[in-house]
């Protein structure tokens, strides 16, 4: 039997990171004019964003990737990353009334998506949160840069097509487009932002919740081994997630990755980690002090290699189960 002082309750990544030249994440686009994300701060500062949704999502890509290639096991909608997830696969599930808690042992067996990222079923009417959670990834005041690129599509005697990477696609400044016209038939020309920026970035998980049935507070999973499994994904998904953070528009704004750095707050007890912005210039300082008090260890990295180190050895560790749950 594993120690308590080798279990993981939960696990926080706080920190910031350097994305140049990137569009992971945007408004929308009206016309031919894509917005990029903007969010604004308590003191009205605007700045720019990536959503928690996307980098869920991100980290839920990864995760799915590894349990497809290592055969563990998805439901019927996750293996083919289907975003209803359980309610997708929910038609042979108990209905009746009562039935809830054995409706999600089931999920929670079935599928190590729908466990570690959560789901909503509307019937039988069960919800679970995710146990991985993002905020938002925020642009640190001053450190933040966008542009709008114009780029023009454009055809010889052709209809331009709206397919990214078409041939005839190029960036033209405004001169360069005047000139071209007269040689072209058909030309579209289209709006995308460009950012690059140091981030702040907040993640928690709740790796005790793993397996956990939350209608009746007993562990779905009999078996440990299924826990550490679906454990060491969500650590691996986490690297993944920072290495390579495919948002949206990679196709042609693969981000320049500069760099990241932070802390991991791990909780081996029962409590809560202490989560603070890295929007703070002193967070290292006041998170080390408040984890301190609580006793949460802090590990600190100071560029990818030394996160990928410090999630490899949290790796070696076992997922807490409470004690007072039962099998
Ligand atoms: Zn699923």
């Amino acid at each position: 039997m594993m120690a308590k002082q080798e279990q993981v309750f939960e696990i926080a990544i706080v920190g910031r990171v350097t994305w140049n030249l990137h569009s992971l994440n945007n408004e929308g686009t009206i016309g031919n004019v894509t917005e990029p994300r903007t969010v604004v701060l308590w003191d009205g500062t605007k700045t720019d964003g990536v959503s928690g949704e996307m980098m869920k999502h991100i980290h839920a890509f990864w995760t799915w990737l590894q349990a497809k290639e290592n055969n563990l096991p998805l439901c019927f909608a996750c293996q083919s990353f289907q975003p209803q997830r359980a309610d997708a696969a929910s038609h042979d599930l108990p209905r009746d009334r009562g039935q809830e808690a054995n409706a999600l042992t089931q999920v929670l067996e079935r599928c190590v998506l729908c466990d570690l990222h959560g789901f909503l079923v509307q019937r039988p009417t069960i919800h679970r949160q995710s146990t991985v959670e993002f905020g938002w990834v925020v642009g640190v005041q001053e450190q933040i840069h966008r542009d709008l690129h114009i780029h023009a599509r454009h055809a010889m005697g052709l209809q331009g097509t709206e397919q990214e990477g078409s041939a005839g696609e190029e960036e033209v400044s405004g001169e360069e487009v005047r000139q071209a016209q007269p040689e072209v038939t058909a030309q579209m020309l289209y709006h995308r932002p460009t950012r690059s920026g140091v981030y702040a970035f907040v993640t928690l998980f709740q790796a005790w919740r793993i397996g956990l049935n939350e209608v009746n507070y007993t562990y779905a999973l009999n078996d440990e081994n299924d826990r550490k499994k679906r454990y060491e994904l969500a650590l691996t998904a986490y690297e993944w997630t920072f290495k390579r953070p495919d948002g949206a528009m990679t196709a042609t704004r693969l981000p320049h990755i500069e760099g990241a750095e932070g802390l991991v707050l791990v909780a081996k007890t029962a409590v809560p980690v202490p989560l603070l912005s890295p929007l703070r210039e002193d967070y290292r300082q006041q998170l080390r002090d408040l984890a301190q008090k609580q006793g949460v260890e802090v590990c600190e990295f100071d560029d990818l290699v030394k996160l990928t180190e410090i999630l490899s050895e949290l790796r070696q560790l076992n997922p807490f189960k409470l004690s007072v749950a039962s099998q």
